[in-house]
């Protein structure tokens, strides 16, 4: 019998998915026989998997899975370990869900190990120190961390992993005062690629505590976290103030942020935001300036912006918990785990050099205006005092990016799947124009905010990278766990 070839195409198509299914049901049924009641197993596709596993915020170039597992406790995790590298089924940790760096496509029909039972929050508020699950978010940890009159450093997005966000570092504007979130870590709980359950801190594996500080998604799953924190400086009080300005302010934006480079008071963090306004037909800009200390100060800092007459103000004071969700007009947080077709592009940059962002900013009003795919992108530029960052000497972590002075995001929403390509170029582009005005003359690149075409040294920085591949043969010869720009 004559079969047409399209016929055998979609055979094999069917078969290899029925193949596919065959073996999630299997792997499901192995792993549900191993772990403690208390975890639980899901087959992808089943309509509860949906509702019960940490959706992912963004779509592109995100993982795919046959099987989600929610294990209850380490020895849970350590027996999904040790069974998908004995069974070669690639597996990955889930945290917040926010991950977004392209390299985690190469994870496809996998084990997620969805650590949302690791939830818990502990604030021991004489020792300083605050133990977290590996799943917890900032929002979950910022209240009770605040009520205790204490400040620990987190990102800009309340929902974003606090766990995630610290393997690679870390960055949000107690950066500014306390360096990365990663340099206020004491120790952490880890399941190695051998399945073993370790304490990783200066005085237990100190080799992999200097790795995990930075680079840490390539070691392990980490269970719990035990950070050092900080009396809250100013009562936990802080500035979070929101300005408009129309597009052509941007010259005397560029300037103002360029007046702080050098001097940038611990308390004082300052980002620009581009953003394109279809209604109007042109970019508006938001700026963001949190300060840390007293509302007078906060008040003379940003009067040199005043004075420019924003289009709109909102400026709060409020505790430092509450300011990730009040900052630019409260966006980061509305978008929270709201899921998204996101095409990252960003670049370290190590001056302002003012001609080249304005002529950069000409460069989007020439071109966004005419191609509505571009015109969901988001362009961030976020200025720290590099006090917080110095605080912590270079060598002590894997986490190289104390000298920035703004990291530049450039993020492609796409509204539809077929504008990927366009808001990819596009984005590809304009990151390679603001690195030709950049003081370095290799493409450097904060982990989290990665393309994923990078490579290790512009993620890890050149001098870390042979350290840490070396760490890497020790800990993780197989490779497991080299799903997140992997070292
Ligand atoms: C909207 C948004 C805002 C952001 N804002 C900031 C910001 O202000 N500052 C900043 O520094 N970063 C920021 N990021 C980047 C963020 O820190 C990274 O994307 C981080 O990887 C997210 O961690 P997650 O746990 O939420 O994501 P996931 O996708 O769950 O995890 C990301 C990676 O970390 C691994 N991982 C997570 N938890 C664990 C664990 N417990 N053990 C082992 N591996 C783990 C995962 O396996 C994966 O490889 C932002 C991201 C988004 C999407």
């Amino acid at each position: 019998m004559w079969v047409p070839q399209a016929t055998l195409s979609l055979f094999a198509f069917l078969a290899s998915r029925s193949l596919a299914r065959l073996d999630g049901t299997k792997i499901a049924h192995d792993l549900q026989s191993i772990l403690s009641p208390e975890s639980a197993v899901f087959l992808l596709g089943n309509s509860s998997a949906l509702i019960d596993t940490t959706p992912r915020f963004n779509v592109w170039h995100s993982p795919t899975y046959t099987v989600s597992v929610k294990p209850a406790f380490p020895r849970d995790v350590q027996k999904v370990v040790s069974y998908s590298r004995d069974k070669k089924v690639p597996f990955l940790a889930t945290g917040g869900g926010h991950g977004y760096t392209g390299t985690l496509s190469a994870l496809r029909d996998g084990i997620e190990v969805d650590l949302s039972y690791f939830n818990t929050v502990e604030v021991d508020k004489d020792k300083n120190l605050l133990k977290i699950g590996g799943s917890v978010r900032f929002r979950d940890l910022m209240g009770p961390v605040y009520a205790a009159g204490k400040a620990v450093p987190v990102g800009a997005c309340p929902c974003v992993g606090m766990a995630g966000a610290t393997l690679g570092g870390g960055i949000g504007f107690w950066s500014s005062t306390y360096g990365a979130i990663s340099d206020s870590l004491s120790s952490l709980e880890v399941i190695t690629a051998d399945g073993s359950l370790i304490t990783v801190s200066s005085t237990s594996n100190a080799d992999l505590f200097w790795a995990m500080k930075g680079a840490g998604a390539n070691y392990g799953i980490v269970t719990s976290l035990t950070y050092n924190i900080h009396d809250a400086p100013n009562g936990g009080q802080v500035m979070s103030a929101d300005m408009m300005f129309p597009v052509s302010a941007n010259g005397s934006l560029w300037e103002f942020v360029k007046s702080w480079v050098g001097k940038q008071p611990a308390e004082l963090s300052l980002t620009i935001s581009l953003l394109f306004d279809p209604i109007a037909g042109q970019f508006i800009i938001v700026t963001n300036i949190i300060y840390t200390g007293p509302l007078t100060t906060g008040h003379s800092i940003i009067q040199p912006l005043l004075n420019l007459q924003p289009l709109n103000t909102n400026i709060s004071y409020i505790p430092w918990s509450e300011a990730p969700f009040a900052a630019t007009y409260g966006g980061p947080a509305n978008n929270c785990g709201k899921p998204t077709i996101m095409v990252p592009h960003a670049v370290n940059l190590y001056q302002v050099d003012t001609k080249a962002l304005c002529d950069a900013v000409d460069y989007l009003n020439q071109t966004v205006p005419k191609d509505p795919a571009l015109q969901s992108f988001v362009f961030a530029f976020t200025q720290y005092s590099q006090a917080g960052f110095k605080a912590t000497e270079k060598k002590k972590s894997a986490f190289p990016w104390r000298d920035v002075v703004m990291y530049a995001q450039m993020d492609g929403i796409a509204m539809k799947a077929d504008d990927v390509p366009a808001i990819d170029a596009f984005g590809k582009g304009f990151r390679d124009l603001l690195q030709k005005s950049n003081r370095k003359s290799k493409l450097e690149v904060y982990t989290h905010f990665a393309h994923g075409d990078e490579g290790a040294a512009a993620w890890y920085g050149e001098e870390n990278v042979s350290r840490l591949r070396k760490l890497k043969k020790q800990y993780d010869p197989q490779g497991l766990f080299s799903f997140y720009n992997p070292v």
